[in-house]
């Protein structure tokens, strides 16, 4: 069962303690912490209010389930769970197990006048999945227990998916037949095919497979209004294509329940390789360089210098890292270095020649290439940075990150004005904060960025909230006057939905409101995310 009140599987209990050198580290930039005092599970289930729910076969009421549906993985939605603050649950969640008894639910929340939160791996960083103060009762529907591959089309490399299969249950069903999905967001291992197209991620190999918008072939939606199949084509011209409609939906229009996927049988060969750069620019242009002459990688990741620095530092192996600086020293890669992580995927030939064509840009832009060992430590750590939240919240830090999406032309100032704007938002508390970048996402026109933000936590749970709406406020505001998307994969939920009318435009928002009421007239499908 997934930890009530963090990452992961209760069972393994993975942790992922901090060394003693991160934690000096981490120290010399943001100060000594210390720990904020936690709630036990017992003491935060006997908070939870009695339920308003009506009874209905399909509804849990118990308070523990309630409970465990009651939050993501944002920074508030953490603090709400370690400090048991939250005051508003769920009133019930609902376990459909096909399309059918979905459409029950609906109909039910139609009768009884109830709001619908539909939940997939709840790994949500935006506050998608918490519900908000409401006179309705709230029942939460969450798709765990539609998690089969019902069906592959092995000519047309499509399959079809229960909305609730979580990420390694579809590559393991998937690898039995021999094909894979490739799609892997850091949170994979916790988060469903539902919830990524509701809320457009984006996987780690986005550069071979695509992001999910290539991935959704089409499926089937329960909305109050009925059921909505989409059908797969291979491309069409026949006007709006109703996938877009719900790719981004988050929840609002109504509950995937089918998703049917692009495939594609596994690769023959895959490895990731570390390359350095000297300097920030000419890792930009490398990358850029590489990207728009169209290499056929499958993944590549810029650090900037900062992330770099601390990567080197965090990774806990002193005397090898020392070595490499030397030796990077030498080659001209000292201060302001950047690292370029790349892997390349396919048959043996072509990840031959992509390695061989990335490399002479590389070169090109005094780069130097060191190999596969980084790339390793990089696949076997990719799924477990997630768990890291634990070590330094025991160190009384609290990590989060802001990501965007721009055109090259306007990369480089939208990293520095993010990361000094994020920077300087606690200046008034004298607190200073950890801030780190890398670009990944690769397109021809651009690429996203994502910036990592460590601090301390405050007094209490209230003072670090409040640091918190700083710190993402400050981030947010950046983003929007850099000419960024607000989200290139997170998503929007409650937390950035300030911050949409910005790209939309106000027509924009009128149409996107005009989709949530066609298919809900009376508001009751997540109500007060995307948009209010
Ligand atoms: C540590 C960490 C790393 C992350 N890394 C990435 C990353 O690399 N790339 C990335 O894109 N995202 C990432 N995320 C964000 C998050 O995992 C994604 O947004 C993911 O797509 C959410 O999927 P989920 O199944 O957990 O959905 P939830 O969090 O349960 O829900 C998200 C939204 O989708 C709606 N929804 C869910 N299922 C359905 C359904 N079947 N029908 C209708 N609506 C539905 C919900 O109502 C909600 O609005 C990360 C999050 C964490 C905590």
């Amino acid at each position: 069962m997934k930890r009530w009140n963090g990452w992961g599987d209760e069972k393994n209990n993975l942790e992922f303690d901090l060394s003693n050198t991160s934690q000096d580290f981490i120290e010399s930039i943001i100060g000594k912490s210390t720990t904020l005092k936690e709630m036990t599970l017992a003491q935060a289930v006997a908070k939870v209010p009695p339920t308003r729910s009506p009874e209905h076969p399909l509804i849990d009421t118990n308070e523990e389930i309630r409970l465990r549906h009651c939050w993501g993985q944002s920074v508030p939605d953490w603090l709400a769970m370690r400090s048991g603050g939250a005051s508003i649950f769920p009133d019930g969640v609902a376990f459909p197990e096909t399309s059918d008894e979905v459409q029950e639910i609906l109909k039910f929340a139609q009768e009884k006048d109830l709001i619908i939160i539909p939940y997939g791996g709840g790994t949500s960083v935006c506050g998608h999945i918490t519900p908000e103060e409401n006179v309705r009762p709230v029942i939460t529907v969450t798709l765990s227990k539609m998690n089969k591959l019902m069906a592959l089309d092995k000519e047309s490399q499509i399959a079809t998916f229960g909305a609730g299969t979580l990420g390694p249950d579809i590559e393991k069903q998937l690898a039995e037949e021999g094909y894979t999905l490739g799609h892997y967001p850091q949170s994979w291992e916790l988060s469903t095919v539902g919830g990524w197209v509701a809320s457009r991620s984006s996987g780690q190999q986005s550069l071979r497979y695509g992001r999910i918008e290539k991935l959704f072939a089409g499926g089937r939606i329960e909305t109050l209004q009925g059921t909505l199949d989409i059908p797969t084509f291979p491309a069409t011209a026949a006007g709006p294509d109703i996938r877009e409609m719900f790719l981004g939906s988050e929840g609002r229009m109504g509950i995937i329940t089918e998703v049917k996927v692009r495939v594609t049988p596994i690769a023959e060969h895959e490895s990731f390789h570390v390359a350095f750069f000297p300097d920030l620019k000419a890792g930009m242009t490398a990358t850029r360089e590489i990207v728009q002459q169209g290499i056929q990688l499958s993944m590549m990741r810029l650090s900037n210098p900062v992330e770099t620095a601390s990567h080197l530092k965090l990774a806990g192996h002193d005397t090898m890292v020392g070595l490499l600086e030397k030796y990077l020293s030498f080659r001209g890669n000292s201060d302001g270095k950047t690292m370029f992580t790349f892997g390349t995927t396919g048959s043996k030939a072509q990840c031959k020649s992509a390695l061989k064509l990335t490399r002479k840009f590389i070169s090109k832009h005094g780069g130097v290439y060191i190999g596969t060992s980084l790339g390793k430590h990089w696949e076997h750590s990719r799924f477990r940075s997630p768990y890291l939240r634990h070590g330094l919240w025991d160190a009384g830090v609290m990590v989060d990150t802001m990501e965007t999406c721009l055109d090259w032309s306007k990369v480089q100032d939208a990293m520095k004005g993010l990361e000094s704007d994020i920077a300087n938002s606690l200046s008034e508390e004298g607190e200073n904060v950890h801030v780190f970048s890398h670009l990944s996402h690769f397109y021809g026109q651009g690429c996203s960025l994502y910036t990592t933000y460590l601090f301390r936590v405050g007094e209490d749970y209230k003072d670090t909230l409040q640091r918190w709406q700083k710190l993402k406020s400050a981030g947010a505001e950046a983003i929007v006057r850099h000419g960024g998307t607000i989200s290139h994969q997170h998503g929007v939920g409650k937390d950035h939905a300030p911050y949409l009318p910005a790209e939309k435009g106000e027509l924009g928002i009128k149409a996107i409101e005009g989709m949530c009421h066609l298919f809900d007239p009376d508001g009751r499908m997540n109500p007060g995310k995307l948009v209010p």
